[in-house]
């Protein structure tokens, strides 16, 4: 509610109920409160009072509390541009969360060791990780046309760019806290060592170079040194 007081500015001027409310109005800022449900300190979507916002947090929280880390919370929130904090219905509200906890779970499924990783071709797996012709396969065979463009799973260093024995053209990337990526038989390379890439560079062409018997993708997923089934970050 605004607050304001009557003063005489000039006694001459005759002023009406609608001029003062006019005048008001005009030099009056509007503000809007809503009530924001965060998560992790983010402000994810918006409702009307505490207790829709409340009654969204209780049901999220049955619903996910327990087996999720959810950091969430309610923020008072105050704004003089109601589109910035446009307040929803309970149910929009909540299924807002719950799309949003969803793109969380699954990036935490295609995480390791905190790493987020986005698939690096398209095509079909060829060859699983695990036990092959009594040797371990320590990556994962894409097969793809020669050409088919290798983008990087996550942002790194380029730690190789050059052939590798059996690896042919091999691209490497170290994405830090343990976690490094290889790119086997690959026809070309984009990337030099040292250089810095973001998720989603194209880094090379799929070829068959090296130990290869027709193109593919040999993608390998280490963590500290150790190949991991890229299966269980992506491809599933
Ligand atoms: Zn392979």
């Amino acid at each position: 509610m605004p607050e304001y007081e009557f003063t005489f500015a000039k006694n001459i001027t005759e002023t009406n109920e609608e001029n003062l409310l006019t005048a008001v109005r005009d030099s009056a800022t509007t503000v809007y409160r809503t009530f924001a449900i965060t998560l992790d300190g983010e402000n994810k979507a918006y409702v009307n009072s505490i207790e829709e916002a409340q009654e969204v947090v209780d049901e999220i929280k049955a619903e996910h509390g327990l087996d999720l880390e959810l950091n969430i919370g309610i923020q008072e929130v105050y704004t003089e541009n109601s589109n910035d904090i446009e307040a929803v219905e309970v149910a929009i509200a909540k299924q807002n969360m719950e799309n949003t906890i969803d793109t969380i779970i699954k990036m935490k499924e295609n995480s390791v060791n905190g790493i987020l990783l986005s698939t690096p071709t398209n095509g079909t797996i060829s060859s699983r990780f695990g036990s092959r012709w009594g040797r371990a396969h320590t990556g994962l065979d894409i097969s793809a046309s020669t050409g088919t463009p290798i983008y990087a799973c996550s942002s790194g260093t380029v730690t190789n760019a050059s052939y590798f024995g059996g690896y042919g053209l091999l691209i490497k990337i170290d994405h830090g806290s343990g976690v490094e990526t290889y790119y086997g038989h690959c026809s070309r390379v984009y990337v030099t060592v040292g250089e810095e890439v973001q998720t989603g560079d194209l880094i090379g062409l799929v070829g068959s170079t090296g130990n290869s018997t027709g193109p593919h993708l040999h993608l390998e997923i280490r963590v500290n040194g150790v190949p991991k089934n890229p299966q269980n970050y992506l491809y599933k």
